[in-house]
C-alpha cells in the first residue's frame, strides 16, 4: 500500500530542451483530462482513467516548448530533468519528503 500524490512540477520537457521551465503546475492527462498523480515508485497515474506508467513512458505538453495541436506539443524528457523538478516538489510536500525522494530516484533510474 502506498500513496499517490498530485503531481506538481515545472515542465520537464522544457528543462531537457534547455528552455526556461516556467512555474510549477498541476498536470492533466491529455487523453481524458484527469489529474496526474505520482508515486514513490516513479510511476504516474491518471486519477480519472486509471492508466499507470513509469515516468519514462510519458510525454509532456506545454505552450512554452510547443503549440497545442501541433506535433511539437508533446515532447519526451529525461531522468535528470525529472529528478531536478521532483526534488523541488518533494521538498515542498509533507506527503513526500526526503525518504520518499530517495526511493523515487532509485526507481526513476537513468534514461
Ligand atoms: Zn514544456
Ligand atoms: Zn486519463
Amino acid at each position: 500500500m502506498f500513496t499517490w500524490t498530485k503531481l506538481t512540477m515545472s515542465c520537464p520537457a522544457c528543462i531537457s530542451m534547455g528552455l526556461s521551465p516556467g512555474p510549477s503546475t498541476s498536470w492533466y492527462h491529455a487523453n481524458c483530462g484527469g489529474v496526474i498523480e505520482v508515486s514513490k515508485y516513479a510511476e504516474l497515474r491518471c486519477s480519472y482513467c486509471g492508466i499507470i506508467k513509469h515516468f519514462r513512458y510519458w510525454r509532456w505538453g506545454c505552450p512554452r516548448h510547443g503549440n497545442a495541436g501541433k506535433e511539437n506539443y508533446f515532447q519526451e524528457t529525461n531522468a535528470s530533468s525529472i529528478a531536478a523538478q521532483i526534488s523541488i516538489s518533494a521538498s515542498l510536500s509533507p506527503r513526500m519528503g526526503r525518504r520518499w525522494l530517495m526511493i523515487f530516484l532509485d526507481y526513476l533510474g537513468e534514461w
